[in-house]
């Protein structure tokens, strides 16, 4: 989501002359996206800023921004601990840059501006064949753990007019694949749900691949099912956070379903999709989490064999319910844990994937591989990485590769 928010600071200045310079060295303005879901990234970002105080002692010229959702958060504060930037704006205020670079505007934008769903900005996009499309913004659901809903403020879906439109135009420019973001895309509603906003795009010619995230497991639905089913554009892969096998803990963090609930949803998914790729978010260490719902934890990964899990450790979050609560979990505690759920996922993740050997998919080729020039690389419908022969003129071909040999991140294969 973030890296699409770049996409769009970079069309916006675009749109208005600017270019983008080769380095920090040469660039006359310097922009920060910042993320601030956890600590660690809010961390980076100030040391990041602090590095870059000297270039701007040498060259009182250089403007330094801070964007994204440090920005929404901090606003003014920015400027007490780092008085040398020169403005900050958050994530629903990008529309504004402009003002704020040719200091048409005071130096903070960080209001909660509900209409940006409706604001049309141009996106600066690479062009590799795949496009994200923003279709909602914002989050209303505030999982007691999470920053989002301050920083991103309350769910607004766009018009499904422009979402098709934008669409339409990225098929003419030659993308294959769009990927739709927003936190919770199963809420998605405008004059049409998500079921049938994914109708609608699976209809545009030129689009042969759609992806979307994030799925919340509560507003999956039957109908959502049998759409991801039907469509054939649609790809077999689903983001499903679970968070947490224990469902005291799903309690606490406010997420709104049970593990029995999610495993249903899953047996769904896959009676109706079969090969359907799942993968999931684990956070670690939640407040008050025992070493009994670690273990249920760690039980539900075993017992739903996820193609994939992204971890994290618990990371209280200044103004959220969870950073205010008892029994905060030691940091060696939430270390262990984490290492232990990362090294089950990697057992299971390659006993998935050898499933997988002599099979064969239809890939997308995204380009060539970073380490080998006589490779390429794309991705099966179900989202994993294939490596494999060939060179760069079959670069956004769609291909049928057997599978020869399954890694624990990746595929290698050969064109058929
Ligand atoms: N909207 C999505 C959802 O409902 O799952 C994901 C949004 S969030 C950007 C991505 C992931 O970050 C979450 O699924 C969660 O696992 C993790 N996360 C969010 N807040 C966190 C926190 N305070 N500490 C650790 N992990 C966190
Ligand atoms: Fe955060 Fe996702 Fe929960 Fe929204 S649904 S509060 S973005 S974790």
């Amino acid at each position: 989501m973030n890296v699409h928010d770049s996409e769009k600071i970079s069309g916006v200045l675009t749109e208005e002359g600017y270019s983008q310079a080769e380095s920090i060295k040469d660039s006359d303005l310097v922009i920060f996206n910042t993320c601030s879901i956890r600590q660690k990234a809010e961390q980076k970002f100030f040391s990041d800023l602090g590095r870059i105080k000297a270039l701007k002692r040498k060259r009182p010229d250089l403007k330094i921004a801070v964007a994204g959702c440090i920005a929404q958060q901090m606003g003014k504060g920015i400027f007490r601990r780092a008085p040398y930037v020169d403005f900050v704006f958050g994530p629903q205020n990008i529309h504004r840059i402009i003002d704020l670079v040719q200091g048409k505007s005071s130096g903070i934008a960080n209001d909660d501006n509900p209409e940006v769903a409706d604001t049309d900005l141009p996106v600066l996009r690479k062009k590799e064949g795949r496009a994200w499309v923003s279709i909602m913004y914002g989050c209303n659901n505030f999982c007691s753990y999470c920053i989002v809903p301050y920083t991103r403020g309350m769910e607004r879906s766009r018009p499904s007019g422009k979402i098709l439109k934008e669409i339409k135009g990225l098929s003419e420019e030659g993308f294959r694949e769009v990927t739709l973001l927003g936190q919770n895309v199963n809420s998605y509603m405008s004059d049409m749900n998500f079921a049938g906003l994914l109708k609608g795009i699976n209809s545009i010619s030129g689009i042969e691949r759609i992806r979307f995230v994030t799925s919340h497991p509560r507003d999956l639905s039957g109908e959502l099912i049998s759409a991801i089913a039907m469509l054939d554009k649609v790809c077999d892969h689903i983001h499903l956070p679970l968070q947490s096998g224990s469902d005291r803990i799903l309690r606490l963090m406010n997420r709104g379903y049970t593990v029995l609930e999610y495993c249903r949803k899953v047996d769904s998914l896959r009676k109706s999709i079969p090969g359907i790729s799942i993968t999931t978010d684990i956070i670690t260490g939640f407040p008050g989490e025992k070493e009994d719902d670690h273990m249920m934890t760690i039980k539900a990964l075993k017992d739903i064999e996820f193609d994939g899990t992204f971890a994290f450790k618990f990371s209280p979050r200044q103004g959220t319910k969870a950073a205010a609560m008892d029994s905060q979990v030691d940091d060696n505690v939430k270390s262990v844990r984490l290492t232990e759920i990362l090294q089950l996922q990697d057992c299971i993740t390659i006993k998935l994937n050898k499933n997988l050997e002599n099979s064969i998919q239809e890939v997308l080729v995204e380009g060539l591989s970073d380490t080998d020039k006589d490779t390429v690389t794309g991705r099966t419908r179900s989202n994993k990485i294939v490596n494999f022969k060939g060179n760069g003129d079959l670069k956004d071909k769609v291909l049928n590769v057997k599978i020869l040999l399954a890694r624990k991140h990746s595929l290698d294969g050969e064109i058929l």
